[in-house]
């Protein structure tokens, strides 16, 4: 623990960053963040990774908006132009709060009158809080009759939220990650943790030195394989056939739990029937590991008394993504490894509170509680409760959004805290769509990629200034408290979704924060028994809660929530990415995140310390590939698909596999999904982010 001698204020917090959800002291002085410790919370027992510890100062960048903007008249056009290094006020003006705020509702309510609400779309945020996220998709619901509402989780775990609502009946964790202490074999695949949860990170070391098998499933070599049991980098993409092979053998030597299947797993004739069909000498050539590990592998997990399951993007963005989590809830349920301490299945949520805004229905076909909008009862008891006839059928998810714009079928949108410009596939496709709004409101904090395009600009909170709860990866809700007041003019994001929801003809009135938070409870079950008095107290507490108290760290310990109770296997088949690397673009380019950089970096790359240690965009390749290509580490180098092309700095890098680019996408000079490819998976309908074909060239010699 790190001590500060000058401060005048300490604030009992959380940290804004990734789903892990570590608790956080912030010490203050005159108004500024002096220093970030740790606190004991269930999630971190006093421990901070280095986002947590040294990221915080970019909530007072001095790039903080702090006056509402409009668009000029004489603005530039709107489009892919590289507005990086013009003046803002080229393109906006200053304005009053009454005139932005005017400029924002009348533009939407104009595009809803004119041409009905399916014409309007909102994007809210993972970053915001529980209360905001509500706020936001019932203001989308109930102002514009629309369910064309989504976030960012459409873009990191949707496939897997469609696979477990599908075969356990709840998208959320089984189990938490501390829960691997308790374990006898813990299984992560296309998960980073020490990168991308490093304090979870921390707790799947703690095992592996206690004894417990560690089985590290990734293409891409990681620091977690050094504590690993089993360190297996297997062929990128080819996670259905490693994962089909493992079933194959639990079935043909008979490791599995016959009792807890026929007490309650439907589906297990048909899995058997598909993977005797990958048996795992078959397979060995297919995913690049030897048949005999396979079957290693697949023994430890299924003969230990108690195994978890963690996941994380590299399973879920993928064409087949939805699949891929398919075979691991097979790996669980017909192990019997799941509803017990120590077991279970656990994908590791990426930011702060994206568990949470989709508890609270920041989705296009669930109402709060993931209730479905297609279903007539629940929508008619939905209608009652907010007031309006609601739209009778799902809305449109991220990528469709987009596409709809291109289409003319949507014409106006509200963005808080999101940025598509930056995180959607096919970058130019997206930015070309957001030129295209008729109307484009956006509150944010800085002026991001996506703001560049706005009408109107509404300046809004930081997470270090507001009040309001976060639920992080394992369903812990937890509150976060200001400990900064904010910039300027800049006003708190929950206000500003009110204002405008009244603007638009609703009659919305709150008595603050916590307010809203007990609206939420009203229709969402599973917030019963968790008044806002004890998260007060608590400061976390887990859902489900008993009547009683006692929180459900570990669920599905009786039956799972599906109408019948019993889980459902759902057999996978093997499908090829969407694009395979060809003769013209040889490689494979994947994507993903830095250790010190956060999303789309609008926060991170503007905390001084992180953007120090990884100050510019970079393309990583093992050295071998890059001697093999006649490439120059720490040269400039052109990655290109059939997208588009950037320029980053050339890295060496052990723990990329041959043929292989990767691209982090965090920084916009050298934006990764200009590249990537936008193709869907069927069900999540989430884009593969970590597979296109692409090559690499020295820039200079282009
Ligand atoms: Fe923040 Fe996640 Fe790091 Fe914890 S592990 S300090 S929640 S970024």
């Amino acid at each position: 623990t790190r001590t500060v001698t000058e401060f005048d204020r300490v604030t009992d917090s959380v940290c804004p960053f990734c789903g892990v959800g570590c608790q956080t002291k912030v010490y203050t002085k005159d108004n500024k963040i002096v220093l970030v410790d740790g606190r004991d919370g269930p999630a971190n027992e006093n421990r901070l990774c280095v986002k947590g510890r040294f990221g915080y100062d970019y909530a007072m960048s001095k790039e903080r908006l702090t006056k509402p903007l409009i668009r000029r008249e004489d603005a530039p056009k709107r489009g892919d132009a590289d507005m990086r290094f013009m003046d803002p006020l080229d393109i906006f003006r200053e304005a009053t709060w009454e005139e932005a705020m005017e400029r924002a509702a009348g533009g939407l309510v104009s595009i809803r009158d004119t041409h009905g609400g399916g014409a309007l779309a909102g994007f809210g945020s993972a970053k915001g809080s529980n209360e905001e996220a509500y706020l936001f998709q019932k203001f989308i619901r109930q102002g514009f009759g629309t369910n064309n509402v989504d976030h960012c989780t459409r873009l990191c775990h949707a496939s897997s939220v469609a696979a477990l609502l599908e075969g356990v009946g709840s998208g959320a964790v089984s189990a938490p990650f501390m829960d691997a202490l308790q374990s006898d074999c813990v299984i992560v695949i296309g998960a980073r943790p020490a990168t991308n949860h490093p304090v979870a990170a921390t707790y799947l070391k703690q095992a592996a030195k206690r004894g417990t098998k560690l089985i590290v499933m990734d293409p891409r070599g990681q620091d977690l394989m050094r504590h690993a049991s089993h360190p297996l980098r297997f062929k990128a993409g080819t996670d259905v056939a490693l994962l089909n092979a493992m079933l194959h053998v639990i079935i043909e030597e008979k490791l599995y739990d016959a009792q807890y299947i026929q007490a309650n797993v439907d589906g297990f004739e048909a899995l058997k029937a598909k993977v005797a069909d990958f048996p795992p000498e078959s397979m060995a050539e297919v995913c690049g590991i030897e048949a005999e590990t396979i079957r290693d592998v697949a023994r430890t997990y299924a003969t230990a008394e108690r195994s978890i399951i963690f996941w994380g993007m590299g399973v879920s963005q993928h064409t087949h993504g939805t699949d891929n989590s398919r075979c691991l809830i097979a790996l669980a349920l017909i192990t019997g490894h799941v509803g017990r301490p120590g077991t279970g299945l656990h994908p590791l949520r990426g930011q702060n509170n994206v568990q949470g805004a989709s508890d609270a229905g920041l989705i296009p076909m669930m109402y709060p509680d993931y209730r479905p909008v297609e279903t007539p009862d629940i929508r008619a008891e939905m209608e009652d409760f907010w007031g309006r006839p609601l739209d009778p059928k799902k809305g449109l998810t991220v990528v469709e959004i987009i596409d709809a714009i291109h289409e003319g079928e949507i014409r106006g949108m509200y963005i808080m805290g999101e940025n598509p410009a930056m995180s959607d596939p096919d970058q130019i496709h997206a930015r070309a769509a957001l030129a295209k709004l008729e109307h484009l409101v956006v509150q944010d904090i800085f002026l991001t990629e996506t703001a560049w395009h706005a009408d109107v600009v509404l300046p809004a909170s930081a997470h270090a200034e507001k009040l309001g709860t976060y639920s992080n990866t394992n369903r812990q809700v937890q509150i976060g408290r200001p400990a900064l007041d904010m910039p300027g003019e800049a006003r708190q994001d929950w206000e500003l979704i009110v204002e405008l929801a009244n603007r638009s003809g609703l009659d919305w009135s709150y008595d603050g924060v916590a307010d809203v938070y007990e609206e939420m409870r009203q229709v969402m079950p599973s917030l019963d028994y968790i008044p806002w008095e004890r998260l007060e107290a608590s400061e976390s507490v887990t859902y489900p809660s008993k009547p009683d108290g006692e929180e459900q760290w570990v669920v599905f310990d009786d039956r799972f929530p599906t109408a019948d109770g019993r889980g459902r296997i759902v057999p996978a088949d093997l499908r090829a990415p969407d694009e395979v690397p060809d003769d013209e673009f040889p490689m494979i380019l994947t994507t993903g995140r830095l250790l010190e950089h956060w999303h789309t970096g609008a926060m991170t790359r503007r905390a001084e310390v992180l953007d120090a240690i990884e100050p510019e965009g970079i393309a990583a390749m093992n050295p071998r590939e890059i001697a093999r290509q006649g490439l120059k580490e720490g040269s400039t180098v052109s990655v290109e698909t059939r997208r588009g092309t950037i320029e980053a700095v050339l890295r060496a890098d052990r723990e990329v596999a041959d043929g292989m680019i990767f691209v982090p996408f965090c920084f916009n000079e050298s934006p990764a999904n200009r590249l990537t490819n936008p193709m869907l998976d069927p069900y999540g309908k989430i884009p593969e982010f970590k597979f296109c074909a692409a090559r690499i060239s020295a820039a200079s010699m282009r």
